[in-house]
């Protein structure tokens, strides 16, 4: 029955998006990608320099210094993370549009609302699912 019902309701979303549709959410999804990764690779880089830096200037540290570095180091890493983290998602979005399973939640296999696919359009699970399990997580 519920799979049914699903079916139904996905003909009105994933299998009813026409080619045109489909082509322009590849679109975004391959420059929200590229965006991604250009500031991933940027982030890396920037990090990379910070240690560089770091290193070279770590005999002369006093303590309030080294404090100040940890915490530009951490803020550093925590947005490599975070931007790889989107990267993923993307990346991921992009492979589900590929395969068919676009637009349908991972959950509960509904399709996600196309409101929320404009503005998340890497979302992959529906608004209930994912605050199901952001409950569950936290
Ligand atoms: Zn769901």
């Amino acid at each position: 029955m519920l799979v049914n019902e699903a079916l139904i309701a996905g003909k009105g979303a994933a299998r009813g998006r026409s080619a045109e549709e489909l082509e322009q959410i590849r679109e975004i999804l391959r420059s929200r990608f590229e965006v991604l990764n250009a500031e991933y690779e940027e982030a890396l880089a920037e990090n990379h320099k910070l240690r560089l830096v770091e290193i070279g200037d770590a005999a002369g540290d006093d303590q309030a210094d080294s404090g100040s570095k940890t915490a530009e180091r951490d803020a550093a890493s925590s947005l490599i993370r975070a931007l790889l983290d989107r990267r993923t998602q993307a990346e991921h979005a992009m492979q589900r549009l590929e395969d068919g399973t676009y637009g349908n939640c991972e959950g509960c296999a509904k399709p996600i609302p196309v409101e929320r696919l404009a503005v998340f359009p890497s979302a992959t699970s529906c608004v209930a699912c994912k605050s199901n399990r952001e409950r569950r997580a936290g």
